[in-house]
């Protein structure tokens, strides 16, 4: 018999129509990816409802547990899961694990009422004499009060085939949509607060993430690379494993700022960036690159500088922070868990060669002129033969760089 389930619930809104199946099929690849260490422990059965059950199949130590906890929390297009006790289907057995599980989660001074269902009706009694017996013993055992209009702790007993389901507390997932089935991304990832959290957002809303960063390594440290790893290892809690490409650009850097107008050099290094991510993306297959940019957030991300930008490339370009307030981005990052991380002191490839009063409103023919002096095919191609990918797994450890 199976010893624990977990009940996964997921917003029943994208469950209409044909798309149901998708998105079950993929939420499902994408656990069964991120728990493939625990898999002995675990039996993925069908989908029940708007539920799907992962049955814990044998005895698990409680830090194992924990661990898988976290991950399915963690994944996007779960909104909420119950962690059941189970137990066989006698009134006494019922009783007996009804009385231990509350005892373990319901607070102090909480009322209780029990919601019994008998899925199973062979049983000799109906769902009433379970909620009955289970809320004596539970008054009796444990000196709780029931109530039945307003309980502080709802106890839920389910009462199947071979095994009952006793669950209570319901742990709150990150919801959203599974990864992949919105298609792939390039995520434009700086060390920065910012684009970690975009590209968070952007996992959230079903997209499959590949990490591009540019850095200009030896010109800055390369702790500046191991902090991005770190940021993509963080981000691995979502997705599970992430392919990061690192692309250096202190050749690009100086060229443009040899060659052209010292006020647009971050601007012509962005538009760089983005045909870099074009490349990228056709080999990755992604449809979309994503950035971290936020309207009027600092000087360059004015309506002007970000189309002036956005004009290198033909891709869509999503902004999952473009109107959102830094308080808001901050908080994500904190939740998420990079701000820590983001906050660490390095050199941005950016910040090497920002200069004394950057343009803040790019006059895109100008820009256009600028760039032409580059010979922008070449800088690209050089920085595309140099490039190194790694993959980074959601395992405990950052894998060495792989060229
Ligand atoms: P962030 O906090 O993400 O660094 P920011 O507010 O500092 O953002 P910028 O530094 O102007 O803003 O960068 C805007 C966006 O351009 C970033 O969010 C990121 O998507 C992209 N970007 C900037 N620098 C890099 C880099 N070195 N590698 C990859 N992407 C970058
Ligand atoms: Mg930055």
């Amino acid at each position: 018999m199976t010893n624990k389930v977990l009940i996964i619930n997921f917003e029943e809104i994208y469950l209409k129509g044909k798309n149901q199946n998708i998105f079950i099929k993929q939420l499902v690849r994408n656990l069964k990816r991120k728990l493939t260490n625990y898999k002995d422990y675990l039996d993925f059965s069908k989908a029940h409802g708007g539920s799907y059950f992962i049955e814990i199949i044998k005895d698990i130590p409680e830090e194992t547990l924990q661990k898988i906890i976290y991950k399915v929390k963690n994944t996007p297009g779960i909104t909420g899961f119950y962690v059941a006790d189970t137990t066989g289907i006698t009134m006494d057995e019922i009783a007996k694990k009804s009385v231990v599980h509350t005892k373990q989660h319901m607070n102090e001074n909480d009322s209780f009422a029990v919601i019994a269902k008998r899925i199973n009706k062979a049983v000799s009694f109906n769902s009433m004499d379970i909620a009955r017996r289970v809320g004596s013993d539970i008054n009796e055992k444990l000196g709780k009060k029931v109530d039945l209009t307003h309980p502080d702790f709802k106890l839920y007993i389910k009462v199947r085939g071979k095994y009952t389901l006793i669950y209570s507390k319901i742990i709150p997932g990150i919801g959203g949509l599974p990864v992949g089935t919105s298609g792939k991304a390039i995520a434009m990832l700086s060390g920065g607060i910012d684009s970690p959290v975009a590209t968070f957002m952007a996992m959230n809303r079903g997209l499959h993430i590949t990490a591009a960063h540019f850095h200009s390594v030896p010109k800055t440290s390369p702790q500046s690379i191991d902090k991005v790893k770190m940021l993509v290892k963080k981000l691995t809690d979502f997705q599970g494993q992430i392919k990061l490409y690192l692309i250096p650009v202190i050749e690009i850097q100086e060229a443009i700022a040899k060659q052209t107008d010292s006020r647009l050099r971050l601007i012509l290094l962005r538009r760089i960036m983005l045909k870099i991510g074009e490349h990228i993306a056709e080999t990755e297959k992604a449809k979309t690159l994503v950035t971290g940019d936020s309207l009027g957030q600092v000087a360059s991300q004015t309506l002007e500088n970000m189309k002036a930008t956005e004009d290198a490339t033909d891709m869509l370009v999503m902004r999952p922070l473009v109107a959102l307030d830094k308080k808001f981005i901050i908080e994500t990052a904190k939740k998420i868990g990079t701000f820590d991380i983001s906050i660490l002191p390095h050199d941005d490839a950016c910040g090497l060669f920002t200069p004394k009063s950057p343009e803040t409103k790019a006059q895109l023919k100008y820009v256009k002129e600028q760039c032409a002096k580059l010979n922008v095919e070449n800088l690209i191609s050089n920085a595309l033969q140099k490039t190194e990918t790694l993959i980074i797994s959601d395992t405990d450890t950052i894998p060495e760089l792989m060229s």
